[in-house]
């Protein structure tokens, strides 16, 4: 099997282009950010404070998160009700970002993230990816960009929705989330030592996936 991991900051196109480069290559995308986010989801929704670390691990039993794929689309389940809508809030980012820096979180969620690569070629995107998750994936990447340039993606994203946007507030919020990423004890955001970086902050969204199909390509693979 075929396994190429690709990490990187939030905002950064990660998941964008990920996918986009998954359906030329015939690959599964897996983002496993969604898996955190449903972790975090089933945190608001118990009212489970993400502080309370015993009372976060105590849920994980109890959660059942699944990822399926319809019409080639990642959808994912939180106790059997499809959440993909409900875990785009900054909200659940914010939550998701706490929640994950807990171990007993990470280690819950480890076997679900390894068990996709096991049967299938994947494309696999978070923060941990090259890391820790798949370290013998035969590619590595790390997306980045600068906070400024991912707030502004940010901004157009959600004012295509229709959406209010602060870009001050959104920048703010994004370097929070890289301060946490990169800071929390297992597993930061890093880049793994045999990983080819990628800075799209001057590409746009058709050079960043030609860039990333292109690295694959070249292994061979
Ligand atoms: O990628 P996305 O922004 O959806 O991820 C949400 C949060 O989940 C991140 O801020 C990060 O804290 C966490 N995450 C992680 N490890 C991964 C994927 C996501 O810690 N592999």
């Amino acid at each position: 099997m075929i396994a190429v991991a690709i990490d990187g900051p939030a905002g950064a196109g990660k998941s964008t282009i990920a996918q986009q480069a998954a359906k030329e290559l015939g690959f599964i995308y897996v983002d496993t950010g969604a898996i955190y986010r449903a972790a975090a989801l089933a945190c608001i929704e118990s009212r489970t404070s993400i502080e309370d670390v015993a009372a976060v691990e105590a849920l994980l039993p109890e959660l059942d998160i699944r990822i399926v794929f319809l019409n080639n689309e990642q959808h994912i389940l939180l106790n059997g009700k499809d959440v993909s809508e409900a875990i785009r809030t900054e909200n659940v980012s914010m939550a998701a970002s706490r929640v994950s820096a807990i171990p007993a979180v990470r280690k819950f969620l480890l076997k679900l993230q390894r068990d996709f690569a096991q049967n299938s070629d994947v494309i696999m995107d978070g923060r941990d990816i090259g890391t820790v998750v798949l370290p013998n994936a035969q590619v590595k990447i790390f997306l980045t960009a600068s906070p400024e340039i991912r707030a502004k993606r940010r901004v157009l994203q959600l004012e295509e929705k229709g959406e209010p946007a602060d870009f001050d507030k959104i920048l703010y919020d994004i370097v929070q989330r890289d301060f946490n990423d990169t800071n929390r004890k297992t597993a930061p955001l890093k880049a793994a030592e045999n990983a080819i970086i990628v800075d799209t902050s001057e590409m746009t969204l058709t050079e960043a996936v030609r860039t990333v199909v292109d690295i694959i390509k070249e292994q061979g693979l």
